[in-house]
């Protein structure tokens, strides 16, 4: 479960993300929807660690694990990060590509690394090399690799955007219900309203960093904040 507290950050004194707060339940997905530069890649990247805001706070499980004083490294934030430049290790196997950041005896290891390519339908291909993968293998590996550790979060930022249309809706249903099996609360970020009103829970509309509604993806695309939110959500059909 995360929860994200009145997370704000500026550079050189324009404000990027403003006043942030949303949560994220376990097996839900919430969507942060909004236009390029509105500030959702910088609001994962502070959830993830790698970016620090100004002020606010961060919770992972009931624990906190970033303020202003605190801040727990990325790699002990039981988040798991999916993102489209997000490669596989191109000189690593399949298999080892999946086991990357996993602990345990070799044979757990193994055992999970079987378990969860078979989930994605990648358990023929185990053996294989990311360059004899298509575009939308080494997506499912990705994601197999991203769950190993059991991560309580996964955040994804257009993470299917690289993939052709039709590729794009299996992968999409696929990584949802994994997903939602392993109980992780996901949080996607997206341009793109079909995007969200397919795969999300709960959407956060975002605009100017600020985030200017929250709710069922029904209820933002039937009744829509202002004028400027029915207008992003008008290309839908
Ligand atoms: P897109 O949909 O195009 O990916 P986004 O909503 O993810 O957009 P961000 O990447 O969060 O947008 O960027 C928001 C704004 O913050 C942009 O105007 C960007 O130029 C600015 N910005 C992001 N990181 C930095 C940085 N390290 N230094 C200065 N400005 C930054
Ligand atoms: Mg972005």
């Amino acid at each position: 479960r995360l929860k994200l507290e009145h997370i704000t950050r500026s550079f050189a004194g324009r404000t990027v993300v403003d006043d942030v707060s949303l949560e994220v339940m376990p097996g839900e997905v919430t969507c942060l929807l909004g236009p390029s530069g509105c500030g959702k890649s910088t609001t994962l990247r502070i959830v993830a660690g790698v970016e620090m805001q100004d002020s606010g706070c961060i919770w992972v499980d009931g624990e906190l694990i970033c303020d202003t004083v605190l801040r727990v490294p990325p790699e002990r934030r039981s988040i798991g990060l999916m993102f489209q430049d997000f490669a596989l290790f191109p000189h690593l196997s399949v298999a080892e590509n999946v086991a990357f950041g996993l602990t345990g005896s070799k044979a757990d290891k193994r055992a999970r690394v079987e378990e969860l390519l078979d989930r994605v339908d990648m358990l023929r291909l185990i053996d294989a090399f990311p360059h004899e993968l298509s575009g939308g293998e080494q997506q499912r590996v990705a994601l197999a690799r991203a769950i190993a550790p059991r991560p309580s979060i996964m955040l994804m930022d257009e993470p299917f955007s690289g993939l052709d249309n039709r590729l794009r809706d299996g992968i999409r249903d696929e990584t949802l219900s994994v997903l939602k099996e392993e109980g992780t609360a996901v949080l996607l970020v997206t341009h793109e309203p079909e995007e969200a009103m397919r795969m999300a829970d709960r959407i956060a509309l975002m605009r100017n960093g600020h985030i200017v509604q929250q709710g069922a993806p029904y209820n933002v695309f039937n009744a829509p904040a202002d004028k400027e939110a029915a207008a992003f959500f008008s290309d839908i059909n």
